[in-house]
């Protein structure tokens, strides 16, 4: 059986990415989405083991120990991780795999497992960027500024990607991940 491809999708906060990736989910049921686990707390509507399972640092901190991350960061104040074991058997097991991470964590990721393809998601401009995280009213003014902060650095990573997106519209922008995802996992000398 061949192994599935890993697929990193990642770029800067508010660039809409988890909102294309529950539309490519959707549109591409055999992809496996793994759940990270993460340091901060749940946002109204957010269940533990669905969105994230939500650890206290302690549990988090002793995880990293025991080596139980394929990658794992601070993201704006908090720590994110991937959990190795479940994204691990999924690809043995010939699924296609996608990590919707922080572009530290991306470039982990890539240094262990050479075959992993990543994706960075944009928003068209900063002005559209900024207005996406207001608009998700979740954070404060602070946490905003932060957010801001860390997304224009981010900005930057875009040349060290495998493909870019340009979040404009959410149709289009999976229409052209499902593109992509399907030119590397279905070549054509793969075909009947
Ligand atoms: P949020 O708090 O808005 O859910 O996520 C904040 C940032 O953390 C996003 O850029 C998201 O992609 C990133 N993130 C989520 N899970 C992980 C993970 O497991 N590892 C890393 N490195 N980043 C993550």
């Amino acid at each position: 059986m061949r192994s599935g491809h890993l697929f990193i999708i990642s770029g800067p906060s508010g660039a809409g990415k988890g909102t294309l990736v529950k539309e490519l989910i959707h549109r591409l049921p055999d992809l496996w989405v793994s759940v990270s686990a993460t340091t901060r707390l749940p946002r109204p509507g957010e269940r533990d083991g669905v969105d994230y399972y939500f650890l206290t640092l302690t549990e988090f901190e002793g995880r990293v120990r025991s080596g139980e991350f394929l990658e794992h960061a601070q993201v704006h104040g908090n720590s994110y991780g991937t959990l190795r074991t479940a994204v691990e058997r999924r690809l043995a097991h010939g699924m296609d795999v996608i990590l919707e991470i922080d572009p530290q964590g991306a470039f982990q990721v890539r240094k262990r497992m050479d075959r992993s393809r990543l994706i960075f998601v944009k928003a068209p401009s900063s002005e559209d960027l900024e207005k996406r995280i207001r608009n998700r009213g979740a954070e404060t003014d602070e946490q905003i500024r932060t957010r801001m902060e860390t997304s224009r650095r981010e900005m930057e990573l875009e040349g060290n990607y495998d493909h870019v997106v340009i979040n404009d519209d959410v149709p289009r922008a999976v229409d052209e991940l499902i593109d992509y995802i399907r030119s590397v996992s279905e070549p054509p000398d793969d075909q009947p």
